[in-house]
């Protein structure tokens, strides 16, 4: 049996033995449950099961101790079942409990299972009788049998929990009745009368048919056609009186209603009349179905719903009660009572994620890490030798960084400066210093291009007489020879490399480091969220720093980055002119090659970016980048620029071919680089004024911005010109943005509002923000989300008072996600 298992197997039965009180683990079955996870899944054990014991046992801490007990022979079986185990003969005993006087509830069905599968029991408990719990199956409820339940199940609804949770994708608001003497073509309406006449008839051969009634209320009469509902007929008899909701349509000159939703009027109005819900379906399963058995579920179940926000916070923080909210998000009263409802809920999901996210750094804080205190006379030795004084920015960011890594305590700091800011140089003083101790620094950067910059820049600074020598420190790229990465792997492990540079490679590689102390992240927007974490595995407890050029808004920095302290370099160093950016249309080209063949003549330099080529947009977007390039790069040398030489860089190209057309660009062997996006990152040429965007509005903010960096870093007046694809369109409005601010922030929040958060997140980050109702962009949410749960962590650091303890277990549940593993 797997190690973990019978862990699990131990852990039952001491619980067993304790009479199931929660405490044959510190911190109960719910930490055990996280930790224990990671330790299984290691071992090979699938997703499936995990995810089964997870579901089964993630409210083990509210459960009675009967309750109890049924869900570890249950979960014990499902184990049993799944790996294959012989049947154990010892059951897991029931001392000090009495035997249940309820039949043990059947499991929740796991997600995805090959083997036959064992039917939930048959469900004795009903809505209105006896009330089962949350957790049981959706076969308790009336009206759903295993056919329903397996639909259900494909929306991930296998209980009754999991339904009070499935909230509407949308509403339509049918609350207002019209006359239908005033019903206008096109309109959304409720209307309710009388049936005065109704018939089927065939059409089309008699394969399809067409039930027609004729509705009265008085004002006027309406025609209202179901198509292939026969059913329809019987539905509705002459003289009873019907809502009906949907468009008016108009046939042969006539307003009608072609399928609209219906509800005779005497009943409850679930359908009609009101703001109706309207759920995500998956085959099979009807709206109407649904919608009727989710209002019995959540009438029952919203007002029982235990709220794990204690009343304090409810009114603290302003939010309506979880069983009001519940009840109103699916079927709410009024616009005013969903927007609430909506916004408790997102409430609930911030504060979680904020809660996992401060108790991961409360974690880190509680770790020790190696001091790192800097000599006296140290700093000025090293700065001495630079090219320019720091600026006041970067000497605040070093003394944020100095005082992290003489704490005792790992640094867990992201270092955010606007493009050109100058990180890079505060990034090397803090590995100079590492190195000056003994010990190792490792710096990731997110392109060769990139990396290869950095490794030149920190021979620059770094490598002098009385410093660090040569062959101290050294690159790791993709392309490096094996041989060679040999040779660095070996340096690395004994020590006598001190600084390295690399790529993700540095992470994919089997590298050990003989003491790596601290950990450098550049353009961490980049890397997906769970990379952090394996470069921080290679040492033991290092320093971390993340530095971004993104300005990232601060309801994202909060979220994504909530876990790290913040350093912000907003003063660019002096000397620096705004880039004059200009918005041409497509007709106006013409003007930006003269600008480029001006600038050239005056021994500047100008890049070219192509994007997607339209309706190109691929899982593979760099190969129709490249071709855009590729071609483009062609064109311009043949027809526009003959006289010029123009490079070409792309993402596909080889490390060492990207290498040679950033050096002939910056040995000044090529005027015009002609490039994709690669160039976006963090590349320095001073000499470049031109940057020239083609496709500018297919572009975020927030990227053009970063683009429009790669120019006016040196003393000249620089260029960023913007060419949409289209001459006319509302994506060009956006580009005036950039006209008119340089402020990063503001671009990041103006396009986090328009374009949502996709581009600040890395492909692997966007899984862990997924919400179902909160939104990344509302930064006074998350803001009060984040108070709140200072506040909490504040009076109770581990949330063990009782009054937290729904919360500790929502927390815990989240955490064992995966989600809250930012770093
Ligand atoms: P980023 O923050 O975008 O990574 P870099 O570190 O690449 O910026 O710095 C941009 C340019 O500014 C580099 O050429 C660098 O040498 C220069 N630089 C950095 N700090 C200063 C300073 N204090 N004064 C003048 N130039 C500086
Ligand atoms: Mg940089």
């Amino acid at each position: 049996m797997k190690a973990s298992i019978l862990k699990l197997k131990k852990f039952f039965r001491l619980e067993a033995e304790r009479g199931y009180d929660n405490r044959a683990v510190m911190g109960g079955l719910g930490t055990m449950l996280h930790a224990w996870q990671a330790e299984a899944r290691a071992e090979g054990i699938g997703d499936a099961l995990l995810e089964a014991i997870q579901t089964r046992l993630h409210n083990y801490a509210q459960y009675s101790p009967q309750e109890r007990q049924a869900a570890l022979i249950d979960t014990w079986r499902r184990v049993e079942a799944e790996l294959g185990l012989p049947p154990s003969s010892e059951r897991i005993p029931a001392r000090r409990v009495a035997k249940p006087e309820k039949p043990a509830k059947p499991p929740a069905a796991p997600k995805t299972l090959t083997a036959p599968r064992r039917r939930p029991a048959p469900a004795r408990a009903r809505i209105k009788g006896e009330p089962a719990a949350l957790d049981a199956p959706t076969t308790v409820l009336y009206g759903v049998g295993a056919v329903n339940a397996q639909r259900l199940e494909k929306l991930g609804l296998y209980t009754l929990g999991d339904m009070l949770y499935h909230f509407p994708r949308r509403y339509d608001d049918y609350s207002q009745l019209s006359d239908m003497v005033s019903l206008l073509y096109g309109q959304h309406v409720t209307v309710m009368g009388t049936v005065r006449s109704i018939a089927n008839r065939p059409v089309k051969g008699g394969r399809r048919s067409i039930v027609e009634a004729l509705v009265d209320d008085g004002t006027a009469a309406l025609r209202v056609s179901w198509f292939n509902q026969p059913w329809m007929q019987r539905n509705l008899s002459v003289g009873s009186q019907v809502v009906l909701s949907g468009q008016v349509d108009q046939y042969l000159g006539r307003l009608t209603m072609s399928n609209p939703e219906w509800e005779l009027a005497d009943k409850e109005q679930l359908h009609t009349n009101r703001i109706v819900p309207v759920y995500p379906l998956a085959a099979d399963l009807g709206q109407r179905w649904l919608r009727g058995v989710m209002k019995r579920v959540v009438s029952y179940w919203a007002p029982r719903v235990p709220d794990p926000l204690p009343p304090e916070l409810v009114a603290a923080a302003e939010v309506r009660p979880l069983p009001e909210a519940l009840l109103q998000v699916h079927f709410p009263d009024a616009p005013e009572q969903l927007r609430a409802a909506r916004t408790r809920i997102a409430f609930d999901e911030l504060l979680l994620m904020q809660l996992a996210v401060l108790l991961q750094k409360a974690a880190w804080q509680g770790q020790s890490a190696r001091r790192f205190s800097v000599p006296a006379g140290w700093l000025p030795a090293q700065t001495e030798g630079l090219p320019f004084a720091l600026t006041g920015d970067q000497q605040a960011a070093l003394d944020d960084l100095f005082k992290d890594m003489a704490s005792g305590r790992p640094m867990n700091r992201l270092l955010q400066g606007d493009v050109g800011s100058g990180k890079t140089v505060v990034a090397a003083l803090c590995m100079a210093l590492v190195a000056a101790q003994g010990a190792q620094a490792a710096i990731m950067a997110p392109t060769s291009i990139l990396a290869e910059q950095h490794y030149l820049t920190l021979q620059r600074l770094l490598v002098r007489p009385g410093g660090l020598a040569a062959d101290e420190v050294r690159l790791i790229i993709g392309a490096t020879p094996e041989s060679e990465k040999q040779q660095i792997r070996a340096g690395l492990q004994d020590g006598s490399i001190k600084l390295v540079v690399g790529t993700q490679a540095l992470i994919q590689d089997p590298i050990l480091f003989a003491q790596l102390e601290l950990i450098v992240i550049d353009e961490q927007h980049r890397f997906g969220v769970g990379q952090r974490a394996k470069l921080r595995a290679k040492g033991s407890n290092p320093h971390l720093l993340v530095m971004t050029a993104t300005p990232i808004p601060r309801s994202l920095s909060l979220t994504l980055y909530g876990d790290l302290d913040l350093s912000v370099i907003a003063e660019l160093p002096p000397g620096r002119r705004e880039v004059n950016t200009q918005l041409m249309l497509p007709g106006e080209r013409r003007r930006a090659y003269d600008l480029i063949r001006r600038e050239v003549q005056a021994g500047r330099q100008a890049f070219i970016v192509y994007p997607l080529i339209d309706g190109e947009e691929g899982e593979d977007g760099e190969t129709d980048e490249r071709k855009a390039a590729v071609e483009e790069q062609k064109r311009l040398q043949a027809e526009v620029f003959p006289e010029l030489k123009l490079g070409l860089l792309h993402g596909r190209m080889s490390a060492e071919e990207k290498d040679k057309a950033m050096s002939a660009l910056r040995d000044g062997r090529v005027q015009v680089l002609v490039s994709t996006t690669v160039v976006e990152v963090g590349v320095d040429v001073p000499n470049a004024t031109v940057m020239l965007i083609e496709g500018a509005d297919r572009f975020g903010l927030a990227q053009l911005h970063q683009l429009r960096g790669r120019v006016g870093r040196g003393g000249e007046q620089s260029y960023c010109i913007l060419v949409p694809n289209a001459s006319h369109g509302a994506e060009n409005e956006r580009l005036k943005a950039l006209l008119e601010s340089n402020d990063g922030f503001m671009l990041a929040q103006k396009d986090l509002e328009q374009r949502g958060p996709g581009q600040f997140l890395g492909k692997q980050q966007s899984g862990f923000l997924d919400f179902r109702l909160a939104s990344l962009s509302d930064a006074r949410l998350i803001d009060k989300a984040r108070r709140h749960a200072e506040e909490l962590l504040a009076a109770d650091p581990h949330l063990s008072q009782p009054a937290h303890l729904a919360l500790a277990v929502a927390v815990n549940h989240y955490l064992s996600d995966g989600k809250g593993d930012l770093s």
